[in-house]
């Protein structure tokens, strides 16, 4: 019992600083469900509360019904909805600077970072970047699964990607995201694509959410060789819990630690942090045969029973205790590591 006690008390101390998950698929919720009142307050907030969230990247993502014609609509939608649901909770923000993070945190406030997910609302305007820049967006994946004007995603297969790195395009992408101070996120992207970002940049560079190949060998997830590259860097890699493993019964906690610890045995335990994806409460309302569509075109993804959403961190703060990580290693990987981006970058 004592045992139990002193891991519970480690657990709320280790949250009391608050937990950073870097991406989340929440404007595109909102934007969904605009016609109902207080959805982030009604049904968000508790689960983050719950899990002791602190700061959240919110990933601006265009569903493929709503492209090319509204990419840019509906990305300007979500941005306003998230906006505008923040100020009406009173207890989020949406931040553009390391500084106005850490106000945030002070006043226990939740913290929105907006991020992209697929630079499909660009079309193929540069100009649009920088607008995207002033209304908020600090850090930007260039695709999704889909191949969009800046370059190619990796697929769910372990070969077959396009064997092509970047159009012309995505390389003004990078460029200009480095310059304006947006953090380059590499997610998603092909292995060609990786190569050139690498290439073409010089600060730290992260990749929001994802696994490693170790574990689950596909294109979409990231090679030893790419963790090193992200280490070189002094980078973050945010772990996903939805592809842990391609088979449903080893998508456990165990197996989200095993890919957290084998990034940290590459690179170190400073290059480690979360990216959780939690997307279970848009997949559950899906028709089944959107559930079908996404099995063949791209996986059917394997939640992690105890880990599904944000009121469920602290589950994940209990495994790291039990599997021997030390206090001070835990709090980096929560939110340490994610805030050293930040003061770094923004
Ligand atoms: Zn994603």
């Amino acid at each position: 019992m004592a045992k139990k006690d002193s891991i519970e008390a480690r657990v709320k101390r280790l949250h009391a600083g608050g937990v950073v998950d870097i991406h989340f698929d929440l404007p595109m919720d909102l934007y969904e469900k605009r016609a109902q009142s207080n959805v982030l307050a009604k049904e968000v907030l508790p689960e983050f509360e719950a899990g002791g969230i602190a700061i959240i990247g919110a990933a601006l993502y265009i569903e493929d019904r709503y492209l090319p014609e509204r990419g840019l609509q509906v990305a300007l939608d979500q941005i306003a909805r998230l906006y505008a649901e923040s100020e009406k909770s009173r207890r989020c923000v949406v931040c553009r600077s390391s500084d106005e993070i850490s106000r945030a945190l002070k006043s226990k406030k939740v913290a929105f970072l907006i991020t992209m997910e697929g630079v499909e609302p660009l079309g193929t305007d540069l100009d649009l970047l920088r607008a995207f820049f002033e209304l908020g967006v600090r850090m930007i994946g260039l695709t999704h699964a889909r191949p969009n004007a800046a370059g190619h995603g990796g697929i769910f297969a372990a070969s077959g990607s396009s064997p092509e790195g970047l159009t012309s395009f995505g390389r003004d992408v990078v460029r200009e995201c480095e310059r304006l101070g947006i953090i380059i996120d590499l997610a998603h992207i092909n292995p060609a694509g990786f190569k050139d970002i690498v290439d073409l940049t010089t600060k730290p560079l992260i990749v929001s959410h994802t696994n490693s190949r170790k574990f689950y060998n596909v294109e979409r997830n990231i090679s030893d060789d790419q963790i090193k590259m992200i280490g070189k860097r002094r980078g973050v890699i945010g772990i996903n819990s939805v592809l842990v493993s391609p088979k449903k019964s080893n998508s456990t906690l165990d197996c989200f630690v095993d890919h957290i610890e084998h990034v940290a045995d590459l690179i170190g335990i400073d290059c480690v942090g979360i990216g959780f994806d939690f997307f279970e409460f848009i997949y559950r309302q899906w028709p089944e045969e959107k559930k079908k569509w996404l099995a063949e075109k791209l996986t059917t993804p394997h939640f992690i029973p105890d880990l599904v959403n944000h009121s469920h961190a602290r589950n994940l703060t209990r495994k790291l205790i039990e599997r021997g990580f030390k206090d001070r290693d835990i709090e980096k990987i929560l939110r340490g590591n994610w805030l050293r981006i930040f003061r770094e970058l923004l």
